[in-house]
């Protein structure tokens, strides 16, 4: 089968790409190797600045109705440590991916994109102008191809022929997440978790649930890990005992479903153009979860790669490249620096932070959040 273009990886990234070009006229195939609705290891939140490209979507009235209550207010827990920002603002509001996914691929398909799922991308070659996609589909087989091909596949254990498998390092960040009914910060209040080895986030996302995601260094986490135990459960318990404020927070909470694993993460700058391929979403480049704004980068940065290959065809490359560049480098950087202070020296950080918690504002800004 043809196309005009191929996106691997119904995400938030390949899903946003797919709709703006299948609505933009063009013969798309979306491929997804899982079937939805699907859990997955993210704290929820979505920056306010973000929902424009809902709405664009067709999926931000939804999304507003179905998400949890808005975020009104950045906190900080660390150690015995509690900090409230002073500034109010709508920053964002947390939806599970179960539900996000869902509504961004079911508006691809009804712009007209071709859904392939559960297939999984097993090899890619360049045949003169277009590339073949083979496609595992089950216990089958079905190849298509295109000129265009957007990799938005996502980049935690990510198979080659998209990415390089790279061998476990002691300082890796893994990552886990969990729901919780009946707990809950101050209500409006998403605060950042600072611990040994690790940071996270908590937010009320839908339903009334409550969402903890967080990362740990292996290493940090070999040494919490007591014999036997489960590494959800002995990241859960190394959390609630060293952080008073989640502690406080879960009091009578309780666990729904399993915790969700992934990793490692390993945030960074990627190439977005390589081998004729544009590559989106977190396979592009990742921020380090500590300011929640992969889904928002993943959504933003595939709505300018569909823009500008609406405009400029396959010669969009360059454009995409310095636009990315641009847009998201800023959140990057800032998003290592914040990582570092909170794995490294978070005495200093929480010190400072406390004496003047108006920076948790100015960095939730700084992130790509909007100004307060
Ligand atoms: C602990 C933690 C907390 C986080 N919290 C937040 C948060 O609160 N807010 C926020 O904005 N971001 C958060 N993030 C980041 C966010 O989850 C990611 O940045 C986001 O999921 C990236 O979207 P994506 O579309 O690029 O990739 P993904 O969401 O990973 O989607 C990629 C898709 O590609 C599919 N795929 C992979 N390989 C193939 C293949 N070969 N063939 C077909 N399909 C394939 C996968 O099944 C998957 O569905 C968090 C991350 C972590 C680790």
């Amino acid at each position: 089968m043809e196309f005009d273009a191929i996106v691997i990886g119904a995400g938030p990234a390949g899903a946003t790409a797919a709709q703006l070009l299948a609505a933009g006229g063009r013969q798309v195939a979306l491929v997804e190797k899982d079937t939805f609705p699907r859990r997955k290891v993210c704290g929820e939140f979505l920056s306010a600045p973000s929902h424009a490209v809902l709405d664009l979507c067709g999926v931000g009235a939804a999304f507003r109705a179905q998400a949890g209550p808005v975020v009104r207010r950045i906190g900080l827990f660390s150690g015995d440590t509690i900090v409230i920002a002073p500034q109010e603002k709508d920053w964002g509001q947390a939806l599970g991916r179960e539900h996000l996914d869902t509504m961004l691929r079911d508006a691809a398909m009804a712009a007209g994109a071709h859904l392939f799922q559960p297939a999984e991308l097993v090899t890619l070659q360049r045949r003169g102008a277009d590339y073949h996609c083979r496609l595992k589909i089950g216990d089958g087989e079905n190849t298509i191809a295109a000129p265009i091909i957007i990799a938005a596949a996502g980049s935690w254990r990510t198979k080659p022929p998209l990415a390089v498998l790279r061998p476990e390092c002691p300082s890796d960040l893994l990552a886990f997440k969990a729901h919780f009914c009946g707990g809950a910060p101050a209500p409006g209040l998403m605060p950042l978790l600072a611990f040994a080895g690790g940071y996270g986030g908590l937010v009320q996302s839908d339903g009334g649930r409550l969402s903890l995601s967080c990362c740990i260094r292996r290493d940090a986490l070999a040494a919490a890990r007591r014999p036997g135990e489960r590494a959800g459960d002995a990241v859960l318990r190394h959390i609630k005992d060293s952080t008073h404020g989640v502690a406080a927070a879960l009091d009578g909470a309780v666990l729904q479903e399993n915790v969700l694993a992934a990793g490692p993460i390993r945030p960074g700058i990627r190439p977005r153009f390589a081998g004729g391929i544009f590559f989106t979403g977190n396979l592009a480049g990742e921020a380090h979860p500590v300011i929640a704004e992969g889904i928002s980068m993943a959504i933003q940065g595939a709505h300018l790669l569909g823009r500008l290959l609406l405009a400029q065809g396959p010669g969009a490359a360059a454009a995409y490249e310095a636009g990315w560049l641009r847009a998201f480098g800023p959140r990057l950087v800032a998003a290592s620096l914040f990582a570092r202070a909170a794995l490294g020296a978070r005495r200093p950080a929480t010190t400072l932070v406390k004496a003047v918690p108006a920076l948790l504002t100015w960095g939730a800004a700084l992130s790509g959040k909007g100004m307060a």
